[in-house]
């Protein structure tokens, strides 16, 4: 007898059990080195059974032909290895950002091109809600488009001088708020010294908070904090809908407290048979020590599932390049605004990389600066001596200013990188202008450096701090186009074939998983990306408008219209 429920999706998924489906389609773009190109994929309970011509697959007894897909290209399901569920979440706030944007519905955002247009958003967002006490909240913040004044608690005082009003930026490593926000954390006080909290002229904090130890006592007060961005259902239903626009199979929530009540309703929302995305949340080291955090992922790792993969833990070293509050080594930052902020003590990153290693668990750390990257790389070299280990997948996050010298030695040590190859598009101008100046902007992300250096290589979006869309990541690290349409970096441009490695068996290699996903191929899960067109002959400069039909993940299919 089925189990009683009522989805559509559920029920022609238990329906299907043990039935061959074969899919021709116009084009199959496998990932398989054996066999690059299909015509037809046949897939049997949530898996590949096959790859090939169709009398090749119907050889494998009887099968129904689906024909939907016969004028699409397929590829394998798109691997996005650095987001956040919180860009599911966030749209229940007013989306502040420069930039134009689409929501999980589809509908687009115009930017906000000045902090005053900032302010008239979060004002209208304040009058349009029901009346009472609750935060007014703003996301995707980005004044560096606004020149040098920064915003202050006088700003948002303004949206109300008797609500808590927080605007956090595109970076996510910095919270501005308002006087009565600062109140509730405790921070409308003078005598506060922290490199975190600049003070104004009258000696209290200016609004802006940096960090997170800076951040965290107001977080709670405006909604914002970790646990509940990603530990929300409607949030986790709207990043289940992004990712099916985007083509992304599997996506990562990079950084979760993952305490008990967020893991039960990531088990809850992933075991139901219509939610569309495997997720890998990574349990942050933030607020325990690390023999705390290996524990708790020890235990976590067990209870996952085919749908929710638990176990790997995230390290936080420094902040943002373009908030200022990343580790630069010398020179410093162009502009001479002062050195960043060191997130997690070096000690406490060697002693969580040495105890997971031992517990075999994996981390991945967030470095920007070039700084902060050699601090990693000091702390695993050390970690690696106490606790030798092959292949422990240990992967830098951004790495952004890493250098050649820089990947040679996490190829030396077995570490790979996952590269924020979207920031030439939307930073580049500012990190030329204002961040590091020209030299070290053509080398942020150099992909084509980490990949002659012999490094596996993935490369992400950050969503929300950038929109999940990997073909667009791709065309990132393709074109090196800036917003205002320069070239930046030359030399670190790659191949489309090698772009679309990195979004697909790249991020699955990073995430340990490229034995289950990232290519079309006998045995792998069914996750496909659908494509309108095909990525390989649009020209290379197109690539992030070939559209997204929708996905099939474990054999399910969803349209992403
Ligand atoms: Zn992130």
């Amino acid at each position: 007898m089925p189990p009683a429920h009522t989805n559509p999706q559920a029920a022609a998924t238990t329906s299907t059990a043990g039935i061959t489906t074969i899919y021709p389609a116009r084009r199959i773009l496998t990932m398989n080195p054996a066999r690059p190109e299909a015509t037809h994929v046949a897939v049997r309970d949530g898996r590949i059974l096959g790859a090939g011509p169709l009398e090749e697959l119907a050889a494998w007894g009887p099968h129904q032909l689906d024909r939907r897909f016969e004028d699409h290209v397929l590829m394998p399901g798109l691997v996005e290895g650095h987001s956040h569920l919180m860009a599911g979440t966030l749209w229940r706030y007013t989306y502040s950002g420069f930039f134009d944007l689409h929501d999980a519905e589809a509908r687009l955002w115009p930017g906000a091109k000045s902090l005053d247009a900032v302010v008239a958003a979060l004002t209208s967002s304040a009058a349009s809600g029901a009346s009472s006490d609750a935060p007014i909240v703003g996301w995707g913040f980005d004044p560096i488009y606004f020149g040098e004044r920064r915003c202050t608690r006088a700003d948002l005082d303004r949206v109300s001088p008797t609500r808590p009003v927080a605007l956090l930026h595109a970076s996510g490593h910095i919270l501005n708020v308002n006087s009565v926000g600062l109140q509730r954390g405790g921070f409308l006080r003078t005598g506060i010294a922290h490199p975190g909290i600049p003070l104004g002229a009258d000696g209290l904090p200016t609004g802006e908070l940096k960090g997170p130890e800076a951040m965290m006592p107001v977080l709670g007060h405006v909604g914002l904090s970790r646990n509940l961005l990603s530990g929300d259902e409607q949030g986790m239903r709207a990043f289940g809908r992004l990712a099916v626009r985007a083509g992304v199979t599997t996506a990562t929530d990079m950084a979760a407290t993952l305490q008990e009540p967020e893991v039960e309703t990531l088990l809850r929302v992933t075991g139901d048979a219509a939610y569309p995305v495997r997720l890998v949340p990574l349990l942050r080291l933030i607020g325990m020590t690390p023999a705390e955090a290996v524990a708790r992922a020890v235990a976590l790792r067990e209870r996952g599932t085919e749908a929710l993969r638990l176990g790997a833990i995230k390290v936080v070293t420094d902040g943002s390049i373009q908030g200022f509050s990343a580790r630069l080594r010398w020179p410093g930052y162009f502009n001479g605004a002062p050195e960043g902020l060191w997130y997690t003590p070096p000690e406490s990153v060697r002693e969580c990389y040495a105890l997971a290693l031992r517990a075999g668990l994996q981390v991945h750390t967030h470095t920007n600066g070039d700084e902060a990257t050699d601090m990693a790389l000091d702390a695993l070299e050390q970690a690696l001596a106490e606790v030798p280990r092959r292949d422990h997948r240990f992967t830098l996050q951004h790495a952004q200013l890493a250098n050649a010298a820089q990947f040679r030695r996490m190829r030396a040590l077995g570490a790979g990188v996952n590269l924020f190859a979207n920031h030439t598009w939307y930073w580049g101008e500012e990190h030329r202008r204002v961040t590091v100046g020209p030299e070290r902007a053509e080398r942020m992300n150099a992909c084509a450096t980490a990949l002659r250096e012999g490094v596996p290589l993935a490369m992400h979006s950050d969503a929300p701090i950038t929109p999940l869309a990997p073909l667009f990541t791709a065309w990132c690290a393709v074109n090196r186009l800036t917003a205002s349409g320069r070239v930046l970096g030359m030399a670190e441009r790659i191949g489309v074939p090698e772009a679309l490695h990195a979004i697909t068996l790249g991020a699955a290699h990073s995430l340990g998983l490229d034995a289950e996903i990232g290519s079309i191929e006998c045995g792998k899960r069914a996750d496909f990306c659908v494509l309108d067109d095909d990525p390989t002959t649009v020209p290379p400069e197109r690539l992030k408008d070939v559209p997204v039909w929708g996905t099939v993940q474990g054999g399910r299919v969803f349209a992403a219209r």
